[in-house]
């Protein structure tokens, strides 16, 4: 695949770039090393104002930044906005946080004295997807820098505009020069980097091929990996739901970054008795969202990111209808214009056999499944191989403590949409990959977590 900036819009070729020589590679490895040496010496309090420095650029710049990210991969521009302001957050929170979360722990045992400590690991390789440019990298970047380890991006190869910016904001932060790197690879570099001795872990958010091929080179080499995968997310609603809200959050949950988002709601499991009502409010809902120029202020979708998106989309939604499924809105993709342009879609009648019904639908296509009540519900919702989210709505407590244990899935959400916050850590189960960003998991991910007795 090559680098480049192809406006998802238009398809048309802005920018290329030429892929790093293994020379340049091994150069930004080496600099990795040595810049390692030191700042892992460096203070927290260093650390923290240098990632403030970030969170300020990102907010003053946010304009700019969202602009590239429109422009490479199509999300609509005031989503694009929401995303740098959420990267300003996350460095902020760790700056704010992470001396608490390093902080030695103290252990009674029958040493004199006896703790756990937490010290980097080294150099960190991300590999990161399109579809949040800004926000994975930060969720990875802001742990790992305070953490006190140095951060290498390889970003998907549609986004090289928003890799270099990130690799600049951070060294206009103040960060030593080789703390951060963006490598322009392509992803059959990334077995070669995980082989060198240097490269001490990593971290891949993206699709299930590319996570088992970069746990597999690191299993190799006895590495740790972090792997935010695919999800194929439910979105339960039963009998006592408010169906208004649950409505309009169902629309938000699913057409989010155009349908692109691996914590979209995806698969929409109703009870029967509910479910006429659902599936015309859904339709109302999605026949009120406008597609079109991602750069206007009132577009709700803009294109997907890729042919290659927009053909997988295409082709999973004809084999959902070849299966018996029917479509009640949507299901080809817009052709009286340039661009990766696919319109709201709903699918029902959806047979459980159907090949694509457990299939993650990256894209704004909507599946809808009828079920006689919670017990169904649960099985149809875990009937996946994946385990990333969970939404369910139900005014019932007791329904509520049901789903929140019976559900497999990384994180379960009552009565409001899947949604990542600094706060709370975020990952999957399944295929969706293992391992925890955000919160204080997220930063004790790559860290030597030290015995420390003395007696
Ligand atoms: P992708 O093709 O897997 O690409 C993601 C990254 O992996 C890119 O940098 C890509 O580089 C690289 N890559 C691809 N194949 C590789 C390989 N064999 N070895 C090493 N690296 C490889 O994923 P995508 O289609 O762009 O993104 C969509 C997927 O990501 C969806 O399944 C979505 O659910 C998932 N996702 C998950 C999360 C989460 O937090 N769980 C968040 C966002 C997205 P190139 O671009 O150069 O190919």
């Amino acid at each position: 695949m090559a680098i480049a900036t192809i406006n998802p819009a238009t398809g048309e070729t802005l920018k290329t770039f030429e892929p790093l020589t293994d020379a340049e590679i091994a150069a930004k490895l080496d600099l990795a090393g040595l810049t390692f040496d030191e700042y892992r010496k460096t203070s927290l309090s260093d650390r923290s104002h240098a990632l403030e420095a970030a969170a300020d650029i990102l907010d003053k710049e946010k304009a700019d930044f969202a602009k590239i990210m429109t422009l490479e991969m199509g999300k609509p521009y005031k989503a694009a906005i929401s995303e740098v302001e959420k990267c300003a957050a996350v460095c902020r929170y760790y700056a704010e946080h992470a001396a608490e979360f390093l902080a030695d722990v103290a252990v009674k045992t029958d040493a004199s004295r006896s703790f756990v400590r937490y010290q980097p690991l080294g150099i960190i390789l991300a590999v990161m997807p399109w579809n949040f440019p800004f926000w994975q990298v930060f969720r990875f970047a802001a742990p790992a820098l305070m953490a006190g380890n140095v951060g290498l991006l390889k970003h998907a190869s549609n986004v090289p505009q928003c890799a270099l910016a990130i690799e600049d904001i951070i060294q206009r932060a103040g960060f030593p020069k080789g703390a951060f790197q963006t490598l322009l690879i392509g992803a059959a570099k990334v077995a070669d980097l995980m082989a060198d001795d240097r490269v001490k872990a990593a971290t891949l958010t993206g699709s299930e091929p590319a996570g088992a091929s970069l746990a597999a080179a690191a299993g190799k080499q006895i590495k740790k990996v972090v792997l935010e995968l695919g999800g194929s997310d439910p979105f339960i609603v039963l009998e006592s739901a408010d169906l208004e809200t649950a409505v309009a959050t169902a629309t938000t949950a699913r057409m989010l970054n155009t349908g692109q988002s691996c914590i979209a709601a995806k698969r929409f499991i109703v009870v029967e008795t509910i479910a006429d009502k659902f599936e015309k409010l859904l339709l109302e809902k999605f026949q009120a969202l406008k597609v079109g120029d991602p750069m206007l202020p009132d577009t709700d979708l803009g294109p997907l990111a890729t042919p290659g998106i927009l053909q997988d989309l295409d082709q999973q939604v004809q084999a959902s209808l070849k299966s018996g499924a029917k479509i009640l809105i949507g299901g080809q993709p817009l052709s009286d214009r340039p661009g990766n342009y696919y319109p709201p879609t709903i699918l029902t009648d959806i047979p459980t056999d159907s090949p694509t019904a457990q299939e993650e639908f990256f894209g704004p296509v909507a599946m809808l499944f009828r079920v006689a009540d919670i017990d169904a519900a649960i099985k149809i919702a875990n009937d996946t191989p994946f385990g990333l989210g969970a939404s369910a709505w139900t005014q019932n407590e007791k329904e509520g403590d049901r789903l929140i244990s019976e559900i497999e899935a990384g994180a379960v959400f009552i009565n409001s949409m899947v949604k990542s916050d600094p706060r709370m850590p975020f990952g999957g189960i399944k295929r969706s990959g293992y391992g925890r960003e955000l919160s204080i998991q997220g930063i004790h991910e790559f860290v030597n977590v030290k015995t420390v007795w003395v007696k």
